[in-house]
């Protein structure tokens, strides 16, 4: 397993990773995260601002009528299950919860909508719970730099977790989102332009598209 050099990189290429969805609370992070599975950051983001105009609590959006709602994140996919979700979840945070995101991973994953993913996005970034995030591009990078061989997104967190210690898990997440993003793409790769591989092993057999 290829791992120091690897990591290396990764700390040269980002070594204060941003968080990639705009948020200002919790909650808008939590409806961020919701909004995008199967859609891009960037539209999130390019979305979200037309949603928050509308105020930025539970309360402000279970007020919203869920028609409206669709119409809002329509550009981010799946708007109809998305308004649900988004609508069931500012809900139930207003009667469960005084309006607040609980910082408890059973809690979370009850919300509609959210994962485990979701939930360990939350905790690490808002509650500074140490957790690993699995999304595509964590669970395809993993597997071609063999720091796992899991077939599932927990099989796979579990292997990352083991392999850093919990301080670094956020920050390896964010920073094998971007690179996977910029680099190791899903289409395939190129090792004669990638930064990373390229200079730990000089061949690196081409991965199918
Ligand atoms: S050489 Fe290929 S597998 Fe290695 S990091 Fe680059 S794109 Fe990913």
């Amino acid at each position: 397993m290829i791992l120091k050099p690897i990591c290396d990189i990764l700390d040269q290429f980002y070594p204060d990773p941003p968080i990639p969805l705009d948020f200002s609370s919790p909650f808008t992070l939590l409806i961020a995260v919701v909004l995008s599975a199967q859609c891009t950051d960037k539209r999130v983001n390019a979305v979200t601002p037309a949603l928050w105009a509308h105020g930025t609590s539970p309360a402000d959006i279970a007020d919203l009528p869920v028609q409206t709602l669709t119409d809002i994140i329509r550009p981010c996919g799946l708007s109809t299950r998305k308004a649900d979700a988004i609508h069931n979840i500012s809900k139930i945070l207003m009667q469960k919860y005084h309006g607040e995101v609980p910082s408890d991973r059973t809690a979370l994953e009850a919300l509609p909508g959210v994962g485990r993913k979701t939930a360990n996005v939350l905790l690490s970034h808002v509650f500074n719970i140490p957790a690993f995030p699995v999304d595509t591009h964590v669970m395809r990078l993993a597997k071609r730099w063999n720091w796992s061989n899991g077939n599932s997104p927990e099989a796979v967190e579990r292997d990352l977790c083991s392999l850093f210690p919990p301080e670094l898990w956020i920050k390896r997440h964010l920073q094998m989102i971007l690179f996977g993003r910029n680099y190791c793409t899903a289409r395939g790769h190129d090792n004669s332009k990638c930064p990373a591989c390229r200079l730990i092993i000089q061949k690196v057999p081409q991965i199918p598209a």
